[in-house]
């Protein structure tokens, strides 16, 4: 969890390689979905370009069925979800079905000028959904993905407007929910600022101590 443009995304890929668990970030679900143009797409891209939250119904179905799929069997980093607290409940139906419990839950933090910072120096490959900045993480040869060649594009709900708007919402919604968790005594608060190794080696000692 954490707020938009905090490195949930890069933090969950390089996860996915350590703990060898499928990276599910409903984000990328929902932007690919808008590309194929699918019903879900349609129904969800002003959403998404808005910087608005998809509605709660619409989640639930779309992490059954993700979480549903053979390959979460053995386990899953989640990316993006739950983000309201009513999602926190149907996690929880979903992972009873299951017979599984959330272990961990990591809150990256950083401070929201930070995050503006960040967002409008982000750039992303409509081809793969690969994530570069224009400062910390350029691609090698410039406005060109360097892992399927297609050109990098800013995604809409990155201007600045439109992410002040998604950091309110973080407060609004997502931070009660991270709530339920720290009752829970599953979160852990991480300091996201940093290189995305220094980052991750946090997130690594705080596993490997927990
Ligand atoms: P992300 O890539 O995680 O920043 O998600 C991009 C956009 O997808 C968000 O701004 C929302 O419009 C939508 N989205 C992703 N995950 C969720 C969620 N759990 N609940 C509602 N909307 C979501």
């Amino acid at each position: 969890m954490g707020m938009p443009g905090v490195g949930k995304g890069t933090q969950a890929v390089r996860l996915e390689e350590c703990l060898q668990v499928p990276h599910v970030s409903t984000g990328d679900i929902l932007r690919s979905a808008v590309r194929a143009g699918s019903a879900l797409g349609r129904r969800v891209k002003d959403c998404l370009d808005g910087g608005d939250l998809v509605p709660d119904d619409v989640m639930g179905e779309l992490i059954g069925d993700r979480l549903g799929r053979d390959d979460a069997r053995a386990g899953f980093v989640l990316d993006g979800f739950p983000r309201t607290r009513p999602q926190v409940d149907t996690l929880d139906r979903v992972l009873d079905r299951m017979g599984v419990p959330v272990e961990r839950v990591i809150l990256l933090r950083a401070e929201e000028d930070e995050i503006v910072r960040r967002l409008a120096g982000r750039r992303v490959c409509p081809g793969c959904d690969a994530v570069y900045h224009l400062e910390t993480n350029p691609p090698i040869s410039a406005g060109v993905c360097g892992r399927c060649g297609s050109a990098l594009v800013q995604r809409p709900d990155d201007a600045e407007t439109v992410v002040r708007d998604r950091l309110r919402l973080y407060r609004e919604q997502t931070l009660p929910a991270a709530d339920v968790y720290r009752e829970r005594g599953l979160l852990a608060e991480i300091d996201g600022v940093g290189t995305p190794v220094e980052v991750f080696e946090r997130i690594r000692s705080e596993l490997s101590a927990s």
